[in-house]
């Protein structure tokens, strides 16, 4: 995703970015970014840094931990990096800059931002993704989707605190 910093003229600008998502990279296995993602953000100016603020929507589809089915979400990431412009090696020290900064040569533009709009996105992807709280997720032994179907395995009792006693029996 470029934005056009000469395109800017009046600070703070506010900005608004278009991309299809699938050009962000999100490379999650279970995640598929679809559609447009789309960055509104205002841009303050000083000097030779930009600071952008702001966030990012994307849909996607997410594959939920228990039951393995895809299910449709809509991503919303906080944008807050700044960009800053150097003239030379010599006048931006990297290492009194926070991580996120893009230090990029003097005049460039526009300037890739794709890098700063993917980890806004991918912080934004749970651990455990669920199609819904009461998700009943996939029988554990015949693997039937229990939201779907009842199986006949259901009777079979799962909680842990028998499990010692049906070691006994065996
Ligand atoms: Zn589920
Ligand atoms: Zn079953």
């Amino acid at each position: 995703m470029m934005l056009d910093l000469r395109a800017l003229t009046d600070f703070p600008a506010r900005v608004t970015l278009e991309d299809d998502a699938s050009r962000l990279d999100v490379n999650v296995p279970g995640v598929a970014v679809t559609g447009i993602a789309r960055v509104e953000m205002d841009i303050a100016r000083s000097e030779n840094v930009y600071y952008c603020t702001g966030s990012v929507v994307c849909a996607a589809h997410l594959e939920c931990s228990r039951c393995l089915e895809p299910y449709p979400v809509t991503l919303q990431g906080e944008i807050d990096f700044s960009i800053v412009e150097a003239a030379g090696s010599a006048e931006v020290r990297r290492d009194e800059l926070p991580d996120t900064a893009v230090v990029v040569p003097f005049g460039t533009s526009p300037v890739d931002i794709t890098d700063r709009v993917r980890e806004a996105i991918l912080l934004e992807i749970p651990l455990k993704p669920l199609c819904r709280e009461t998700c009943r997720g996939l029988c554990p032994y015949c693997g039937t989707n229990r939201n779907e179907q009842q199986c006949n395995c259901t009777m079979e009792t799962t909680d842990p605190r028998w499990d010692g006693l049906r070691d006994l029996l065996k």
